[in-house]
């Protein structure tokens, strides 16, 4: 497995996710963290540090404005 690639790609859309800032909350607590998003579809993907981390606590709200 190659999990290096710097592009990343939507494997749904084959188009390279740009980075997005998101806004995350956690125990009360809110920051900022830079994630995937694909322009197409809209899915987001977490940093892998993220994921493994607290993810099932934080709730994830994408900044549109
Ligand atoms: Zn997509």
């Amino acid at each position: 497995m190659d999990a290096n690639d710097r592009a990343w790609k939507c494997g749904k859309c084959d188009l390279t996710l740009t980075g997005k800032k998101a806004s995350f909350s956690y125990l009360g607590h809110t920051f900022s963290h830079e994630v995937l998003r694909c322009p197409k579809c809209g899915k987001v993907f977490i940093p892998k540090e993220l994921a493994e981390g607290k993810m099932a606590e934080v709730e994830l709200q994408l900044e549109d404005k």
